[in-house]
């Protein structure tokens, strides 16, 4: 029997020694690299000196050891870290299009992503094409000759919808369609490319560095790929410039070390609440309950051992009732009134104000994003029995229950 693909266990088995012996990699404090002959500089230039750094734009080691561990992590080649979520996110799609080509994704994406989609691309003559990413058929409809993307979330922002990435790679594959898959709600959880994606993006401001102190990405694919982007002619990230700074790389490289062990606890808080929910009769979504629609498919496509992610969407009905809940739920200490996610502390904010506030409300209405949606970031609580009887305070002065 083969073995079962381990994401935290790929982590822990890349060894990176700093150059003094450090058990941290030294960080590197350098834009420009010294060049003993010139011969291997001009190699160096054309991408055929292995090993040689030559500008912090393009390579530095401290970006290649954060980004060796998320290629590890994954399962792919290689990895380009980003100085954020939507750097990798853009990169890669302006990476894969050329001017008259053609996107299908998924509607319920993050706010950002909709909107550079939506607006940015025509600037490029890209066409988009939003679909229902539950809807097989209609995905497969709105393929055309010149469609080179299919783009969604493992987990979809706001929704909580799980993309079926199997099916999905089995209508892209062959086709010169690449499956690009944003996999920052459920770093561990699920694993895209083992999945068949193509390529995977992440914001690492959320889970995978989880400590909301800086904004970061990665993109993972194969060593072409990443070699494209990184072309000094022709790369997208070596000409737009979206690099990580290496400071930052380092410390992100040391959150991963227990990337595992919060997203487990971030998983069975956000269950504790779900199942208190649920009790109470509120309405909510969360993956990780037999009666959410993609509960089934979740459980066929995760890594079991982590759980079903730390992101709840409470629905309220309507923004009025949302904003008192959600001021009162901080002033009692549940956690912050503040937009995104994966931190230790809970976050909780109105998608349909902020993160999602880029969508038009007829297309919020569509995909039936209901105005009085709260996201729900569960954060690392030690006493998570308190923070439900915290917010069931709170529901009842709000006379929400
Ligand atoms: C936050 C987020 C992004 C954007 O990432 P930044 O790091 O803020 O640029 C992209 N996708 C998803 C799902 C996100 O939650």
């Amino acid at each position: 029997m083969t073995k079962k693909f381990d994401p935290a266990t790929a982590i822990q088995d890349v060894h990176l020694f700093g150059e003094f012996g450090g058990v941290n990699p030294s960080i590197t404090d350098s834009a420009t690299y010294t060049f003993l002959d010139e011969k291997t500089m001009i190699d160096a230039f054309q991408g055929e000196a292995e090993g040689c750094f030559l500008y912090s734009r393009h390579w530095n080691p401290s970006n290649k050891y954060l980004s060796d561990s998320l290629a590890a992590m994954e399962g792919t080649e290689s990895a380009w870290v980003t100085a954020s979520g939507m750097a990798a996110i853009t990169t890669t799609i302006l990476q894969l299009c050329n001017t008259g080509d053609h996107v299908v994704t998924s509607v319920t994406t993050y706010g950002g992503t909709f909107a550079f989609l939506k607006n940015y691309l025509t600037k490029f003559n890209i066409d988009v094409t939003f679909v229902n990413i539950a809807d097989l058929e209609s995905v497969k409809k709105a393929i055309r000759p010149n469609t080179k993307v299919l783009y969604t979330e493992s987990m979809t922002n706001p929704m909580l919808q799980i993309s079926n990435i199997p099916e999905l790679s089995r209508i892209t594959k062959g086709q010169g369609i690449q499956l690009v898959v944003d996999n920052t709600f459920t770093p561990l959880i699920i694993s895209p490319f083992q999945l068949g994606a193509d390529i995977v993006v992440y914001s690492m401001t959320k889970f995978i560095n989880g400590k909301n102190d800086c904004v970061a990405g990665v993109i993972c694919a194969s060593t072409a790929f990443i070699e494209a982007i990184s072309d000094v002619n022709t790369g997208t990230a070596m000409l737009l410039g979206p690099v990580l700074d290496p400071l930052r790389s380092s410390s992100i490289l040391k959150n991963l070390g227990t990337l595992h062990i919060r997203m487990k606890q971030h998983s069975s808080n956000a269950l504790y609440l779900a199942k208190k929910f649920k009790e109470i009769g509120l309405k909510f979504n969360y993956p990780g309950l037999p009666d959410h629609p993609d509960y089934k498919l979740m459980r066929e496509i995760m890594n079991e051992q982590f759980g079903f992610g730390g992101m709840i969407a409470i629905d309220v009905e309507t923004a009025e009732l949302a904003a008192p809940f959600m001021e009162k739920m901080q002033e009692a200490g549940v956690g912050y009134h503040a937009v995104s996610l994966g931190y230790f502390k809970t976050l909780f904010s109105n998608s349909g104000k902020s993160t999602s506030s880029e969508v038009p409300p007829e297309i919020q209405k569509e995909m039936g994003l209901s105005p009085g949606l709260i996201r729900f970031s569960v954060g690392l609580d030690n006493d998570i029995e308190r923070t439900f009887e915290l917010i069931k305070s709170v529901l009842v002065e709000t006379g929400l229950i």
